[in-house]
């Protein structure tokens, strides 16, 4: 059996002649960058979450960098996120010179800790330091939504800007509502193993504020003005092509339909997987809905861990951990002068974290194997 950890092929079986259609169209009108298609999908797109606006992008990674420009972000501005997240939440804050401010994470959600934000910010507000409290990024990690509820009113009597880091939640609900529509912008990725992907790199940044929109729509072409030629900010290229806009176009059809099937692959594990012990299944806060990008479980120890991969690997079932070193550990942030134990959830949960292959065309039967390899 080749069990892979996320199975492209068979939902390309399921939309090939649109995808088809899609590109051909594009290599006929020979727009192939800013064509029809970005602005369809756009407005697709924002319709589906409910918000006003969309602005197509490269990737997740330049969402985030759009966003903080937007924000004027820069150097002596603290950046609150979690250190329980993929290297592009806090590089976008770093790249614009600005000083990611790591805030421990919530031990079952596995998203910021309300309570920590609410202190980091203090400690920056109060102390002497050159730091000035300018924004929060949240991240909704392996599809869940975090806790919004306590997020927004702390970063708005901040006067902090909220970024939704929905890389891997798009599609995921917050009390009824769709995450991209939480914070003043959400910012997406369409990389090819997120809940909506393309077929190469791809993102998209949403906002209910048309000055955000237009701001966004600015930097995502070099700081336009009127035309493209009137630069009256600094900018990046961070435009999504059409060919891939095209794709999401195919794939966006399906989309409602495989959040269903992801629901129902994670709603199976959980059952199959209740009650093994040690093992903690995904928590989901209620009232919120996750799209399950990863399907994520908490082993004993790092031993344990160790151990239950093994397994599965010998069953020849791919395994992966995220995210093995967090973000504050990491060389990069070095500078930052973090040390082993400052965020002590986010370090425990790390070392005891894996996840099981996950995807919306998962069969049960492979669900069945993969569990009873677990309780062996
Ligand atoms: C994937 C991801 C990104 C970056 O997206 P790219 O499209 O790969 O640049 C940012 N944040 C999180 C949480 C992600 O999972």
């Amino acid at each position: 059996m080749n069990i892979p950890f996320i199975d492209l092929k068979t939902q390309y079986k399921e939309i090939k002649d649109e995808v088809q259609k899609g590109i051909d169209n594009v290599l006929e009108h020979g727009a192939y960058i800013m064509g029809p298609e970005i602005t369809e999908l756009e407005e697709k797109l924002a319709d589906f979450c409910g918000v006003r606006h969309g602005v197509g992008c490269g990737s997740g990674t330049d969402a985030l960098l759009m966003a903080l420009m937007a924000f004027g972000v820069g150097p002596g501005d603290a950046i609150f996120t979690t250190p329980f997240t993929f290297m592009a939440t806090a590089e976008a804050v770093a790249l614009l010179g600005a000083t990611p401010v790591f805030v421990d994470i919530d031990p079952k959600t596995y998203n910021m800790d309300p309570e920590d934000l609410r202190r980091k910010i203090a400690e920056v507000s109060d102390r002497r330091s050159e730091l000035k409290p300018k924004g929060v990024i949240a991240v909704d990690l392996f599809g869940q939504p975090a806790d919004y509820d306590r997020i927004a009113p702390l970063s708005k009597n901040h006067g902090l800007f909220l970024v939704v880091d929905a890389a891997q939640s798009f599609g995921a609900t917050y009390k009824g509502r769709s995450v991209c529509s939480v914070g003043d912008i959400a910012c997406t990725s369409f990389f090819p193993a997120k809940p909506l992907g393309c077929y190469g790199d791809g993102g998209m940044c949403f906002t209910n504020e048309p000055e955000l929109d237009k701001l966004l729509r600015s930097v995502r072409i070099h700081g336009m003005g009127d035309n493209k030629y009137e630069n009256v900010r600094l900018g990046i290229n961070g435009r999504l092509d059409s060919i891939q806009a095209a794709v999401l176009l195919a794939k966006f059809a399906i989309f409602p339909g495989e959040i269903e099937k992801r629901q129902a692959v994670a709603d199976r594990y959980n059952e199959l997987l209740a009650g093994v012990a040690d093992l903690t299944t995904p928590y989901v806060e209620e009232g919120n809905t996750s799209v399950w990008a990863q399907y994520s479980l908490l082993a004993r120890d790092a031993e344990h861990r160790e151990e239950c991969m093994a397994k599965l690997s010998e069953a020849g079932i791919p395994t992966a951990i995220y995210y093995p070193k967090p973000l504050h550990l990491q060389k990069a942030f070095a500078d930052l002068g973090y040390a082993v134990g400052d965020l002590p959830v986010c370090e425990g949960i790390g070392a005891r974290i894996f996840s099981l292959p996950m995807h919306p065309y998962l069969e049960v039967e492979v669900q069945e194997h993969i569990a009873s390899v677990l309780k062996g």
